[in-house]
């Protein structure tokens, strides 16, 4: 497989050595196109080093691992995070979510919705660059493109070359190895919806079901298709965030800013020689590396990802230059003019750090809030009620109990209201996650009922064995409780 750095028959300046063997910087001596090459379509951006890449490879490496370990993890005995789809359950760290407690998972994204704007508001895309899927698979493709293609001018050659065996080895290598690691990322994202441990076994030995098989392949074809070949097309025609970002920016949110005042007039030279033009040398570097194709120079566009390699590449041609850095840098439209004023003078971190406490607030109300037991009690539609032989009222009720927890409960059933009245049954054990319908009776003596409509409520109340009490005194201490209304009938 060649190099980065391997040599080519068209020598570009290099992204990541630059000065020669004179120690004279090695750079075009007539302008470059300024565009990024396009071949066949696509653009063929060079890799690049800096700080700025570290950072990204970073959080992708550390975010990649995430995604891939999460599903691996066990959480008293099962899953940690796993969307059990069969039995409608979303199992998070010991925590069961049913479909009716989505509603805190809507507000875990509408939280993070404005988390995001909040850091839009200070660092732009960052979110697109150095966190974003899209971004990192790109990069990841992009890397192990290089490996099997080579450099980007090696890359553009065998794009012109005609069909040889060593560009099908090649283009056969580059394409196995996208499929194979489109196929994890298919097994990665299905694992958070069937066990993991079981999952990439059966796939990998071709005995999983079918529909097991079909949304792994699915999710893996939609990777190869986005990272290997649709690429920056996702970010430019298909991410709505692309589009929208650009409401949340102020005048002084840092994004990547090429400092026009600093750099023009740009043009080539040999070295920091005495000159009228500005400090952009016009190596195309920034352009070259341009994952989305595009040059930062012509200003702020929605392409811009954020993803700081025309800022290292452009830091690197200051350094063999002797500029100072950051003609191409994270800053914003004021800070280039040296204005910094205080948050509380920015009327959107204001509003937008409001909205985010407030919904903060709310979602830990909800949480709070949030019971491990369900309760759902219906009365029985075919009669009011009946009168015993004994002269006694009976009204039935049917009472859907769901223990929402991971482990085995017990609960006790009361019910209070103005009548005293008795219950057919008053204790009830129920299996994890499982939902009891159970058919009750209430009785009063005729004698004691004052009104043919009385209120009662129902209670359903866990009881913790003493081991499980933190005090450990007296066994089925209560815990939680649930409530609900209803209504006993007499004549
Ligand atoms: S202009 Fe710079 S920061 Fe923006 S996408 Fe291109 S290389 Fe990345
Ligand atoms: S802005 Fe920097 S990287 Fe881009 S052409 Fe000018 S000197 Fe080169």
């Amino acid at each position: 497989m060649p190099s980065s750095e391997e040599p080519s028959a068209h020598k570009e300046p290099s992204a990541h050595t630059e000065p020669s063997a004179s120690g004279e910087p090695s750079v075009p001596q007539k302008p470059s196109s300024k565009t990024a090459a396009k071949s066949g379509g696509k653009i063929q951006f060079r890799s690049q080093s800096g700080l700025f890449q570290r950072w990204r490879s970073a959080t992708g490496a550390g975010l990649i691992a995430l995604f891939f370990l999460l599903p691996f993890i066990s959480w008293h005995g099962r899953q940690a995070i796993w969307f059990d789809l069969s039995n409608q359950q979303f199992y998070f760290f010991g925590t069961s979510l049913w479909p009716q407690d989505f509603t805190l998972l809507a507000w875990v994204f509408i939280a993070a919705a404005f988390g995001l704007f909040f850091v839009t508001l200070f660092w732009g895309r960052v979110w697109c660059g150095f966190l974003c899927p899209q971004t990192q698979w790109t990069f990841m493709f992009a890397w192990v493109e290089e490996k099997f293609e080579g450099s980007r001018n090696q890359r553009i050659n065998l794009d012109k070359a005609p069909w040889s065996r060593e560009k099908l080895t090649k283009r056969l290598g580059k394409h196995s190895s996208w499929l194979l690691m489109s196929l994890l990322t298919g097994c990665g994202f299905i694992a958070y919806f069937v066990p993991a441990r079981e999952l990439y076994p059966a796939i990998f030995s071709f005995s999983a079901g079918f529909w097991d098989t079909a949304w792994v392949w699915f999710f893996a074809i939609c990777t190869y298709l986005n990272a290997g070949w649709m690429r920056e097309q996702m970010c430019l025609h298909c991410c709505p965030y692309a589009r929208f970002q650009s409401a949340m920016f102020d005048e002084f949110t840092k994004t990547v800013t090429y400092d026009a005042a600093r750099g023009e007039s740009r043009g080539p030279r040999k070295r920091k020689a005495a000159t009228e033009l500005g400090d952009c040398v016009d190596c195309n570097l920034c352009v070259e590396v341009c994952p989305t194709g595009i040059d930062i120079r012509n200003g702020l566009q929605y392409e811009c990802i954020n993803c700081g390699a025309c800022v290292d590449a452009c830091n690197q041609t200051m350094a063999n230059f002797g500029y100072k850095p950051d003609l191409i840098a994270f800053t914003s439209e004021a800070g280039l003019k040296g204005k910094t004023p205080p948050l509380w003078q920015r009327k959107r971190f204001i509003g937008y750090g409001l909205a985010l406490i407030a919904i903060l607030a709310t979602m830990g109300l909800d949480m709070a809030s949030r019971s491990s037991i369900e309760l759902n009690v219906l009365r029985d539609r075919q009669s009011l009620y009946r009168e015993t032989t004994g002269g006694q009222i009976e009204n039935t009720y049917l009472l859907k109990i769901r223990n929402k927890t991971q482990q085995p409960r017990e609960y006790r059933l009361a019910v209070t209201g103005a009548l005293p009245l008795a219950l057919s049954k008053t204790e009830v054990s129920i299996a994890p996650g499982e939902q009891i319908e159970l058919p009750l009776t209430l009785t009063a003596a005729a004698g004691a009922i004052k009104t043919s409509r009385s209120k009662l409520t129902f209670t359903v109340s866990e009881l913790v064995s003493e081991s499980e009490t933190e005090s450990g005194a007296g066994a089925d201490e209560e815990a939680e409780a649930v409530s609900q209304d209803s209504v006993f009938f007499a004549p």
